[in-house]
This record gives C-alpha cells, sequence and structure tokens, in this order.
C-alpha cells in the first residue's frame, strides 16, 4: 500500500472480492483487495457450491482442498409437510462435480485467501475501508481510511472503531465486491429493482446423531419453503421460512468471531424451538439436535441493481443482486461474475480490447438474474407434470441449487422447462 496506485482495486474481501483478485493476479495484473473487517467471515452462511462453480474453482487448482473439507450431495429432494414428492440426481449433470458440495462459507473464504496469498503472493488489506471514489474516462480514486481500534469507556468498557489515517488511492478500475449495501453501487446512483415481497427464514444449525445424510431436503409446504443441509462434520442446518414478513429488515453483518454468545437456557429454548417447527412441517425429521453451532435471522430481498455498473467502476456478487438463501444462487452467480469481469478487465488491459467490452458484462448478468428470478417466464409445465409439483412450480426456481444449462437440466427431471 507504499504507493495507494495499483490497476484494479477491489472493494471487499468476501468470496466475490476474494476470487476476482485471484483471478485478476493470475492474469498478470497489479490489483489490491481493501476490506473494512479484520478477516474472512467465521460462520457457514451460503453453504453450497453448484457443479459449474466447482468447475471454476478446480479451474484454479482448488478442487481438492474444497473436496476435503466439504460434503458431496448427489440428491435433491422434495417434500411435503407429509412426504417425499420428488427428486432430483445430480448424477445426469454427468462431468466431474455431479453433486453440490456443503461447504461452510468460512472455509471457502479460508481457502481463497491462502490460495490469493500463496500463489498470487497478495495479502488482503484488512482494516481499510473504502469511504468514496470519484471516476473519470483515464481512471479512479478512491478515498481509503486505513482504521484501527481504541478503548473506550470506563465504568463499561468497549472497543471502538476509530479512522487512522485516510489516503487517496488511484486506479485505473474499481470493484465493488462489497456486498448487500454495496457503498460503490450507491456512489455511482445505480438503484435496485425489487422483484418480490422480502422473505425473511431463521438458519439454526447443530450437530446430529446417526449417519451423514447424502440428499439435500427442500420442503414446501403449502406456505414456506424450508431446506435441510446436510453439512460435513455430521452437522446438519435447518433453514425455515418465516411468516409472516412485511418488513425489509435491515441485513446483518457477517460475524467474523466463531464464539457464540448463548446459554445452556437459549440452546433449550432454540432446540424445542427447532423440534416443534420442523414436527410441523417436516414429521418425518427424527434426528436427535445435539449442540447448537449457530443460529440467524435474515431478511433477503429478492432485488436486482438496474446496472451492473459503468465506465471504470463495476459492481459484483451481492452488490448487485439478493435472492432467496435456498440455493445459494447469489454466491454462486457471483464467483462466476468474478469470472466474466476478470476476463473482460484482462482483455481491456492486456490485449487492447475497448472498455465497452464491460456493457457486455452487464447484459449478461443481468440476462442470467433474469432467468434466474422468473422474469423471462420462469418455469413451465408440461401436460404430463405432476400435479404436486406444478402447484409449486414459482418456489421451486429460486430453490435448485444450479445455474443455466444445469438448471434446465435439473428442473427438466421435474417435467419443467426453463424460459
Ligand atoms: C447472517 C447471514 C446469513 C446468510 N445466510 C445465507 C444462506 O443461508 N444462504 C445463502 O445463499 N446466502 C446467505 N447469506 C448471504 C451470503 O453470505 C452472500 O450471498 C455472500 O457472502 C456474498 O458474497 P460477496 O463476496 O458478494 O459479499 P460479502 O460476503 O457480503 O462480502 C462483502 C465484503 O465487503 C466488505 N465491505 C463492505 N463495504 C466495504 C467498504 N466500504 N470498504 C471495504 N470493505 C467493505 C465487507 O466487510 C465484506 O467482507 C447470508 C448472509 C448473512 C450475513
Amino acid at each position: 500500500m507504499k504507493e495507494h496506485k495499483t490497476e484494479v482495486l477491489v472493494v471487499g474481501a468476501g468470496p466475490v472480492g476474494l476470487l476476482t483478485a485471484i483471478l485478476l493476479a493470475d492474469a498478470g495484473i497489479q490489483v489490491e483487495v481493501i476490506d473494512r473487517e479484520e478477516c474472512t467471515a467465521a460462520r457457514s452462511y451460503a453453504c453450497a457450491l453448484h457443479p459449474k462453480t466447482l468447475k471454476l474453482l478446480a479451474r484454479l487448482g482448488l478442487a481438492p482442498a474444497l473436496l476435503k473439507r466439504g460434503l458431496r450431495i448427489p440428491t435433491i429432494a422434495f417434500y411435503d409437510s407429509s412426504k417425499r414428492r420428488a427428486e432430483i440426481k445430480l448424477s445426469e449433470l454427468g462431468g466431474e462435480f455431479p453433486f453440490i458440495l456443503t461447504l461452510p462459507q468460512s472455509d471457502l473464504e479460508e481457502i481463497l485467501e491462502e490460495r490469493l496469498r500463496q500463489r498470487s503472493g497478495l495479502e488482503v488489506k484488512w482494516n481499510y475501508r473504502c469511504s468514496g471514489f470519484e471516476s473519470d474516462d483515464k481512471g479512479v480514486t478512491a478515498s481509503v481510511e486505513k482504521l484501527g481500534g481504541t478503548g473506550t469507556g470506563y465504568i463499561v468498557p468497549h472497543w471502538e472503531t476509530v479512522v487512522l489515517k485516510r489516503f487517496p488511492f488511484q486506479a485505473q478500475f474499481i470493484i465493488g465486491a462489497d456486498g448487500h449495501n454495496s457503498l460503490v453501487r450507491r456512489c455511482l446512483g445505480i438503484e435496485y429493482e425489487s422483484m418480490a415481497k422480502p422473505e425473511s427464514f431463521a438458519a439454526i444449525e447443530f450437530e446430529s446423531d446417526l449417519e451423514p445424510m447424502d440428499e439435500l431436503r427442500i420442503v414446501l409446504d403449502d406456505a414456506t419453503t424450508n431446506v435441510l443441509w446436510p453439512l460435513p462434520g455430521n452437522r446438519l442446518r435447518w433453514t425455515f421460512q418465516l411468516l409472516p414478513c412485511n418488513e425489509l429488515d435491515e441485513f446483518p453483518q457477517k460475524a467474523r468471531s466463531a464464539i457464540r454468545v448463548g446459554g445452556a437456557n437459549v440452546d433449550e429454548d432454540l432446540r424445542r424451538w427447532t423440534q416443534e417447527v420442523s414436527r410441523e412441517r417436516a414429521p418425518w425429521f427424527c434426528r436427535s439436535i445435539k449442540d447448537i453451532a449457530w443460529c440467524t435471522q435474515v431478511t433477503f430481498e429478492r432485488r436486482l441493481a438496474k446496472q451492473f455498473g459503468r465506465g471504470r467502476c463495476w459492481l459484483v456478487g451481492d452488490a448487485a443482486h439478493q435472492t432467496s438463501p435456498a440455493a445459494a444462487q447469489s454466491l454462486n452467480v457471483g464467483l462466476l461474475e468474478a469470472d466474466s469481469l476478470a476476463t473482460s478487465l484482462r482483455l481491456i488491459l492486456r490485449e487492447g480490447a475497448k472498455i465497452d467490452l464491460l456493457t457486455a458484462y452487464d447484459r449478461e448478468c443481468r440476462r442470467r438474474w433474469h432467468q434466474l428470478l422468473g422474469l423471462d417466464g420462469g418455469l413451465s409445465s408440461c401436460y404430463d407434470t405432476d400435479a404436486w409439483v406444478r402447484s409449486r412450480i414459482a418456489r421451486i426456481l429460486p430453490a435448485v441449487p444450479a445455474l443455466d444449462g444445469d438448471l434446465s437440466n435439473l428442473v427438466s427431471q421435474l417435467g419443467l422447462n426453463l424460459a
């Protein structure tokens, strides 16, 4: 950071920012990645990698590390509150990764940061925050703050973040990989289009008994979408949709410490609540709920940035979109966006392509999201589609963990066509 100058400045070291930085560095482009927090996330959040994402990460030599830490899930089963209704076999996809891999997001971030450090020789600049930027047709000048902490308070001491230093940072391009409340997006004045009413979910992750499950179970009862995720290490996660939800609550920050505050009584209440809800929505669920490792409540909105950027300032990942958490689509699409944005930047910075190439990035990203959000017509049924599947059709699209051609292939097993 001595010169405060680089070719590409990536704001945000979540999974999407880390992958963008890796791909740019691999292409021989000078890159810096800054994050206002002090380290990677500590929780599992978006905990599934789709086959197409695995293929991309394998290209970077990451398959052995991911497969070692993750759990392969070859089947997706659909239930309602009484019984199993349909299933999808990922083996139909063929190829090297005919499964989804469940893996805590914290592990993915750790693996990506390690790859950036080891192979690209690049350290994330933690505790650096972007507070704004200006751009013209030659480049970008970002205002970057170095953050530190200070203890305040006498009777009740607490830790406060302070700005130690503020300086300009010059780059040819700035990439906003800065998550759901993206400062880069706001500085560009790009608004979100909201596609549906907000939906609230509770996630409870716990140790369980019996053998690890090898299928993802999606429970679509009359009103709610619920997902039972098998995770590595004999853990399970229930994601329950909560009703009613009319308000868009503030989206929480990712936690950076794995320590969970909560006593035995809190855990007992949570265990009882989880058992009650699963009895009601999934009476077939008969596993014990041992130690509760993590829980959260989050409201998600299906929304899309009106543009993925302009000129020398571009968005990638959650900075540009959000959707239901049922299939980890936002993370997986974000990682593919990182790949196409890095490819466009390489062509512009190293091979003399025109900057207008980036409008194709915008077009392609929005096309994919229009399909995933069902704006192009979503899923349609055929004359012999099962009546239960037909009755849940609008809720199936955001729940299938796949993209593009893989998504068409998998929904066709349910007798559905993707527009
Ligand atoms: C509590 C919670 C539960 C979730 N549950 C699920 C789930 O069940 N399923 C699912 O699919 N998804 C879930 N998600 C969402 C999932 O985590 C995101 O889709 C994923 O993290 C997106 O990755 P990203 O790299 O685009 O953005 P992020 O991971 O959000 O990374 C953005 C980074 O930018 C940094 N940053 C922000 N502003 C600045 C700035 N001004 N300067 C410097 N750095 C900045 C942040 O510190 C952060 O590290 C959950 C998220 C949370 C918080």
